[in-house]
């Protein structure tokens, strides 16, 4: 091969908190993440990457991924909603956990079943309607099986599901 590849590359990623402000208030946090709260979110990194997509934690330090897209097309309490889903997957790399255990299929896995609780509970401290919540947890890359299994493990009723049904 007749080129030259700088192979030894940086990931850039910025501090958190210079982008998400005021999530060191937020109960839920403080709950995620407990006295360590603002060790946690002080410490932590962000990535925003030109991927199509959402959001995930890296398996390799922890830092969090935010798709530029999402961010700035996506539906803000989504947004919100996703990060307090994150935030409980950054601390459970911190706790030593495996994130992306093959052993579960995506809706069983532990690690996801609790960010999901975290997320759904904020939602309806929010003030989110089951079918707004349903509507959330909704992705393309889950089949309506899966969603509606989701939904019934978290306590959400699967009216959004029903509804676009019947569109068809
Ligand atoms: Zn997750």
């Amino acid at each position: 091969m007749k080129v030259n590849i700088v192979r030894d590359v940086k990931v850039l990623t910025h501090r958190f908190s210079d982008y998400f402000q005021g999530f060191d208030k937020v109960d839920a946090v403080r709950r995620i993440f407990g006295e360590k709260t603002e060790l946690a979110l002080n410490g932590l990194r962000v990535e925003f990457t030109g991927f199509r997509g959402y959001m995930g934690v890296s398996e390799l330090d922890g830092h969090l991924l935010i798709s530029a897209h999402y961010l700035r097309t996506g539906n803000v309490v989504d947004i919100y909603l996703d990060i307090i889903h994150e935030l409980v997957h950054v601390r459970q790399f911190l706790e030593g956990k495996e994130l992306f255990d093959d052993r579960f299929s995506y809706i069983n896995r532990p690690t996801e079943i609790e960010a999901y609780q975290f997320a759904v509970e904020e939602a309806r401290r929010l003030g989110l309607t089951d079918e707004r919540i349903c509507d959330y947890l909704k992705t393309e890359w889950m089949s309506e099986r899966d969603l509606s299994r989701l939904a019934k493990a978290m306590g959400v009723k699967t009216d959004c599901i029903d509804k676009a049904r019947k569109k068809q």
